[in-house]
């Protein structure tokens, strides 16, 4: 089921915008004009029964004053990925008991969609004029495709790559827990030669119901992505976060087998895993917004480094080196898998192929 949407606000700055207007009109909603300030004063005075879900179903549209293009900030001490993120929207309408967004229910808590997302192509430009590729996706702050049938990010993002000729500088990934798919299957046939990654997050069911509300079942997820990989894109899974409790270890087994069975290996981009990972402010967080969550469970230990909670390095061990025998048998040589946000120790415990060795495309 697509994501309700119940107000459209736009900054004043920006009142002729089309977009917004647009997407008003599709959705039967007259459009508002009020400033960050006011739009947010509106929503404390009127919260319903929880400010962030309420203000989940508000789309806000203004300019991004600072950066869009930023390397994935990681974690210190951990291995990096080389990734890179574009922030053109923050926000998501659904509502993981996990995400980080609830740090910004505070100041920042609708779904906030920058106009200006030129400024975003011209600075993967300035990126290309120093470096030869660029792995990059909209899916760090928000679902990159829970609405896109309404922003059209996949559309404008590889429209503009087109018009530049940079289909073989940029890989672009699109990162959901969405099955929402319609308007990416368009976007690759109007430009198939485009290199777009679909990444799929998936999580073992028990847990996805209970602490992922509105997301796409993964029977959903890997319907979307079996169409997407027949329309030759490429898919990407993504098993984050991982709880590793012994009592979902065989559900976990089984998630793999499901969705390994489904998908073409050969279409398949990158598979990551993390474990679950956490600061102590998103530990209060999840006690008062989801006192039941199995993301309470487990033993955990503060990093040396980071100072994030992780499940103790036996137990990380355990899973990864589960999912890696398990996901391996589907692959007939390496599987492309990588650990995302996790040490070198673990690295070298796990002698896992390096990112520069997963990500085979960069040239
Ligand atoms: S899908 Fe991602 S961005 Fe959206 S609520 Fe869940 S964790 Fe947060």
């Amino acid at each position: 089921m697509r994501p309700e949407i119940k107000k459209i606000v736009i900054d004043p700055e920006f009142r002729n915008a089309e977009l917004p207007h647009k997407i008003a009109e599709n959705l039967g909603l007259k459009p508002e004009f009020m400033t960050k300030e006011e739009l947010l004063d509106e929503i404390r005075r009127n919260p319903g029964q929880d400010l962030f879900k309420t203000a989940k179903k508000v789309l806000f549209f203004t300019e991004n004053k600072g950066r869009f293009l930023k390397k994935c900030p990681g974690s210190k001490g951990v291995v990096c990925c080389n990734y890179y993120t574009i922030n053109s929207v923050t926000g998501c309408p659904y509502d993981c008991s996990y995400c980080i967004l609830q740090h910004y229910i505070g100041n920042n808590p609708f779904i906030t969609v920058f106009l200006n997302k030129e400024k975003a192509i011209e600075e993967i430009e300035t990126f290309l004029a120093e470096n030869r590729f660029l792995r990059v996706g909209t899916g760090e702050l928000a679902d990159s495709l829970a609405l896109d049938h309404l922003l059209d990010e996949s559309g404008f993002f590889i429209g503009e790559l087109s018009r530049r000729s940079l289909f073989d500088r940029v890989q672009f990934e699109f990162k959901t827990k969405s099955a929402e798919v319609e308007r990416l299957l368009e976007v690759k046939k109007l430009y198939p030669e485009a290199n777009i990654v679909a990444g799929f997050s998936v999580n073992v069911p028990r847990f996805s119901m209970a602490e992922e509300p509105g997301t796409a079942t993964v029977e959903e997820r890997m319907n979307a992505a079996k169409q997407l990989q027949a329309a030759g894109v490429n898919v990407a899974i993504h098993f984050d976060p991982v709880l590793m409790l012994d009592e979902l270890f065989d559900d976990y087994m089984k998630l793999i087998d499901f969705i390994f069975s489904q998908l073409d290996p050969e279409k398949i981009a990158w598979i990551s895993m993390g474990g679950f990972r956490h600061t102590l402010a998103l530990t209060e967080t999840i006690v008062g917004r989801n006192p039941g969550s199995l993301l309470l469970c487990g033993e955990m230990f503060p990093s040396d480094s980071d100072n994030k909670l992780r499940y103790l390095a036996f137990q990380r061990r355990k899973f990864y080196t589960a999912f890696n025998s398990r996901i391996s048998s589907y692959f007939k040589g390496n599987p492309p898998l990588y650990m995302c946000m996790e040490k070198a120790f673990m690295w070298s415990d796990m002698q896992l192929q390096f990112p520069e060795n997963v990500f085979r495309d960069n040239k």
